[in-house]
C-alpha cells in the first residue's frame, strides 16, 4: 500500500479522487495524527492517504503532528510514501503551476519533534540522499507521461515560518543553493527515513519567493488569487503524476531498497541498556 501525504493544495484534492474509501482512526504513542487516514483505490492501486494540515487547514506548519503521521501510516502497513507540498521558488527556471521531485533538504526548522527516538537513546541515521532514489527515479520516468514540466530534482529550504521570508532570508537561501523554500517536509522527511520508509517529495511550486519583485497583479486581493490559481494548477499536475506513477504497475515496494534498512546500523545504544517496553512501543517503526 503506497502512503499519500497532502500538503496545502492536494490535501483536499485528491481525497475527492480515491474510490471505495474507507476511513481508519490511528492511535500512535506520539497522539493523533493530523486526520484520519482513508483507504481507497486510486486506479487500481491501494493508497493511504493523509492530510497533513488536518480538517479545515487546522495544523499550521509548526504544530502538523509529524512524528505521529509518519508513525501512522507505518501502523497501518505503509511501507511508501509520495507527499507532497506547496512551495515558493528560488530559480528563476523553476515556474509557478510546475513540479519538482525534491532530492536535498537543508532544514532551518527549531520548534518540531524531528526523531522518534528521544527516549530509546541515540539512533543515528544516515540521510545523505534523504529521498529515495529509486522512487524519485519512478516518479521522473512517470512525469514523462503528464504535459506539464517536472524538475528532476531540487533543494528544498525548510523553514519554521508560519511567517513567510525576509527578501535578506529569501537572498540568502538563493545564496545557499535553495531551489525552493517552503515550511512542511522536514522534520517529515527525518521522521520517514527513521521509520524506514522509502520517501518522495513532489514539490508544487505556487509562486517565486519575495527575492523577485513581483512584476505581474499589484492588487493584494488579487496576488493572492493569482497564487491559489497556480496552486490548483499545480495540484491538477501533481494529481495526474501520481496517478501515472501508479499506473506504471512497476513495483514501488521494493524491500531490498536501503531505505527499508535504515536501523540495521543506526541504533548506537547499546541493546542491554535500552528500555525494553520503549522499543517495544515503537515496534512498527523496526519493522
Ligand atoms: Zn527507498
Amino acid at each position: 500500500m503506497i502512503g499519500i501525504i497532502g500538503g496545502t493544495g492536494l490535501g483536499d484534492a485528491l481525497a475527492g479522487c480515491l474510490a471505495d474509501v474507507q476511513t481508519q482512526t490511528v492511535n500512535t504513542p506520539f497522539g493523533k495524527p493530523s486526520d484520519v487516514i482513508h483507504i481507497g483505490k486510486l486506479g487500481s492501486n491501494k493508497v493511504a492517504f493523509l492530510n497533513r494540515h488536518g480538517p479545515g487547514h487546522r495544523f499550521n506548519p509548526s504544530s502538523v503532528p509529524y512524528a505521529a503521521n509518519i508513525f501512522a501510516l507505518k501502523k497501518v502497513g505503509v511501507k511508501t510514501v509520495i507527499a507532497s507540498g506547496a512551495v515558493g521558488s528560488l530559480r528563476q527556471d523553476y515556474e509557478p503551476k510546475q513540479l519538482v521531485l525534491v532530492d536535498q533538504f537543508i532544514d532551518k526548522t527549531f520548534r518540531r519533534q524531528n526523531t522518534f527516538f528521544d527516549k530509546l537513546g541515540a539512533v543515528h541515521c544516515e540521510l545523505a540522499q534523504p529521498c529515495c532514489g529509486p522512487l524519485r527515479k519512478q516518479l521522473s520516468h512517470a512525469a514523462k507521461k503528464i504535459k506539464t514540466k517536472v524538475h528532476p530534482d531540487g533543494t528544498y529550504v525548510c523553514m519554521e515560518g508560519p511567517q513567510f521570508s525576509s527578501r535578506a532570508e529569501s537572498m540568502m537561501h538563493r545564496g545557499w543553493g535553495g531551489s525552493l523554500i517552503g515550511m512542511t517536509a522536514m522534520p517529515e522527511a527525518k521522521l520517514a527515513r527513521e521509520a524506514q520508509m522509502c520517501y518522495a517529495l513532489v514539490a508544487l511550486v505556487s509562486d517565486y519567493d519575495c527575492w523577485q519583485e513581483h512584476h505581474g497583479q499589484t492588487d493584494k486581493q488579487l496576488l493572492i488569487k493569482e497564487i491559489i490559481g497556480n496552486l490548483n494548477t499545480a495540484t491538477e499536475n501533481a494529481i495526474a503524476l501520481i496517478k501515472a506513477l501508479l499506473e506504471q504497475g512497476s513495483d514501488l515496494c521494493d524491500d531490498g531498497c536501503p531505505c527499508r534498512k535504515t536501523l540495521e546500523l543506526a541504533v548506537w545504544t547499546k541493546s542491554d541498556v535500552i528500555n525494553a517496553r520503549e522499543r517495544q512501543k515503537l515496534a512498527p517503526l523496526f519493522e
